[in-house]
């Protein structure tokens, strides 16, 4: 980009677009969790009655050892665990996308008073704002 931005228009715009990748990096993050989630999820669903089996085992104080227990055990863990994980990132990610857009917020402001050094008319805001819509950050609507 070519334009002749003020700094402090430079400034937020790197802060906004650092913002926008880590909100979308965490938010893709998140979707690969959901999957795994999911599968772990079905995992325990399809095989319900063998876990039925080891939590009457228990009730009725048998010992039920298997190699196969551990393993549907771990699945267990891992989905409680992914449950876990998720609904904590899940809060993060709300904190990281109200932070981007503050700050969104804040560089729309900015662009509207101190934008850049031409002294001339120029249209480097048009081009600016267009450059931005292609990463993906919208300047036009607060
Ligand atoms: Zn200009």
């Amino acid at each position: 980009m070519e334009l002749k931005l003020s700094y402090s228009t430079k400034k937020k715009s790197d802060k906004v677009c650092e913002l926008k990748q880590k909100v979308a990096k965490k938010y893709a993050s998140l979707i690969l969790l959901s999957g795994i989630s999911c599968l772990l999820g079905v995992y325990a669903l399809l095989y319900n009655t063998r876990y039925i089996s080891y939590a009457t085992a228990v009730f009725e104080n048998r010992n039920l050892q298997s190699a196969i227990k551990t393993f549907d055990l771990i699945i267990l863990v891992g989905f409680a665990a992914t449950l876990f994980i998720l609904y904590i990132s899940l809060d993060i990610l709300k904190k990281d996308k109200k932070n981007y857009d503050e700050h969104r917020k804040d560089l729309i402001k900015t662009i509207n008073s101190e934008f850049c050094t031409c002294v001339d008319f120029c249209n480097c805001k048009e081009e600016y704002i267009k450059f931005m819509e292609e990463k993906g950050i919208d300047l036009i609507f607060l």
